[in-house]
């Protein structure tokens, strides 16, 4: 497929597309070849103020459009990325590196997110009390929290802003994202599918620059109101700490650690096909990526043999390359992160069943790869790889299972393979994470919670709650005089 061309990418304020005042910029690169690509334009203050001051002004435009109304501009503005999905997908490969087929599947998926939400936006219901004084009439409100400062990984460069962009526009909020450096092109489209479907002024802004520097700028700032943030746990800690201190509402969507139960009675089949399509999606780099595998010792041998085959079956390439089912790591910090993590396993005991390397020496390329017989005191079985990395051991009793799944501080997703109602049950009331997955992939949808529990965060970017989390409830009670 060739290569459509591949823009710079500029800040968003006021609907206009503009430079930092600095003139500074940032090279972006094609991880398949390490080579430039583009620039992307870095704020400063003085730009950052200038968007804060928009999103004020926006805000108190868009709280006040009907909730149809607001619906009508995001089902424009979703029905316009599905059309340039083919585009945007092109655009995300280069940028991100993972295959064209999941870069177009993250554009319509933006798309559906959008929908939903600009649906749900019309049934953010408030309630009417019976008062114990029938004179007075009492009334729950609920309104848009206020100007909402987002922080989104470079991961999913569309999804992580859509869910949170889709909740803040649903409910009446404005929105202004520092979205990825690395990946800046594919969310800039996102935010002109808006701008084309004739969203106000301000309501939307968009930035990059110095993450912490504008993050440091963006929580403490009177104009925000609310913080949403994906990202590492530690960052994560971080920015939940400076929002809590300036007492602005937050939601952390953070690191995971995600167990794999495979019980002796699971369709092997199945739970290979599920959990190894799961792992090696976007090369490993997601947040519920399957990592630990926890096999029953019955199988586990079979099931470790059919998971090395289905990562061989995998065909390593540039995302834009016809066939390539595996694309390089975004950036190369993952690259290293990758060779620390396998040098360890090595260290410790683990036996690599397959892959284990880097791939060539252009891009970031690195082989499939899956550990068996992993010590619990290897990294990969402690932290997040991040990666192309699966790491089976093996299990006795379910209960032994569950206890090794709730071992770590992180509770984002887990995944388990029975046939047993039994086990169903009992995995769905043990496992600590927030979103299980059995019998299947991960599934997640705009209608569902997705979020974590621990140290994997607070807050859900899905379903009802994650409107919650954008709206501020005001009592009012009006007695009749
Ligand atoms: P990192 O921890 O420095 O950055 C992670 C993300 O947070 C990036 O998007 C970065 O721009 C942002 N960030 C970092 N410091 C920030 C700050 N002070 N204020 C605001 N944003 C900040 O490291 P990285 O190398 O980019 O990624 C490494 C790790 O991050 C991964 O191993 C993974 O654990 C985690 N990560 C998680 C997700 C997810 O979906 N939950 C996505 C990307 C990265």
């Amino acid at each position: 497929m060739t290569a459509s061309r591949y823009p710079d990418t500029r800040l968003l304020i006021d609907n206009e597309w503009c430079d930092a005042a600095s003139g500074k910029t940032l090279d972006v690169h094609n991880p398949a070849t390490g080579e430039p690509i583009g620039k992307v334009a870095h704020a400063g203050i003085p730009d950052l103020d200038r968007a804060l001051a928009a999103a004020q002004r926006g805000f108190e435009t868009w709280r006040k459009v009907p909730a149809n109304e607001r619906a009508a501009i995001m089902r424009k503005a979703a029905g316009l990325v599905r059309e340039r999905a083919a585009d945007i997908g092109r655009v995300l490969t280069q940028e991100q590196g993972k295959p064209y087929a999941e870069a177009r599947i993250e554009a319509l998926a933006a798309a559906d997110i959008i929908e939903w939400f600009a649906d749900e936006g019309r049934r953010v219901y408030g309630r009417i009390v019976p008062s114990r004084n029938l004179a007075a009439q009492q009334l729950v409100l609920k309104e848009p929290i206020g100007p909402v400062a987002a922080f989104t990984p470079w991961n999913f460069p569309i999804n992580q802003v859509v869910r949170k962009l889709a909740a803040s526009l649903a409910t009446g909020c404005s929105f202004l994202v520092k979205a990825p450096e690395e990946t800046p092109a594919s969310p800039a489209a996102l935010l002109q599918a808006f701008v084309d479907a004739g969203i106000p002024k301000g309501v939307i802004g968009l930035v990059f620059g110095n993450p912490a520097e504008i993050s440091s700028y963006l929580i403490p700032h009177p104009i925000i109101r609310k913080v949403t943030f994906t990202g590492s746990t530690a960052v994560g800690k971080q920015l939940a700490a400076m929002a809590g201190q300036h007492m602005k509402r937050a939601t952390m969507e953070l690191g995971g650690h995600a167990p794999v139960i495979v019980c002796d009675d699971a369709d092997v089949a199945l739970a290979v096909k599920a959990s190894g399509g799961a792992k090696f999606r976007n090369a490993g780099q997601v947040c519920i990526s399957p990592t630990r595998f926890l096999v029953h010792n019955s199988i586990k041998r079979e099931f470790a043999e059919a998971l090395v085959k289905h990562a061989e079956g995998l065909k390593l390439g540039d995302g834009l390359a016809e066939g390539t089912t595996l694309g390089p790591l975004a950036n190369t910090r993952r690259l290293q992160a990758m060779s620390k993590v396998l040098e360890n396993a090595r260290a410790k005991g683990a036996t690599i069943a397959t892959g284990g390397d880097r791939v060539g020496s252009a891009g970031n390329f690195f082989a499939p790869t899956v550990l068996t017989d992993v010590p619990l005191e290897a990294d990969v079985f402690n932290e997040e790889p991040f990666g192309p990395i699966a790491a089976i051991r093996g299990f006795d009793t379910l209960d032994e299972a569950i206890a090794e799944s709730n071992r770590l501080p992180y509770g984002l997703a887990g995944y388990a393979f029975t046939r047993s109602i039994k086990n169903a049950h009992q995995l769905s009331q043990e496992v600590e994470v927030g979103m299980l997955w059995i019998n299947q992939p991960a599934a997640p949808s705009p209608e569902m919670p997705f979020g974590g529990v621990k140290d994997s965060g607070y807050g859900s970017e899905g379903g009802p709650e994650a409107m919650e989390a954008y709206v501020v409830t005001k009592a009012v009670s009006i007695m009749a005089v």
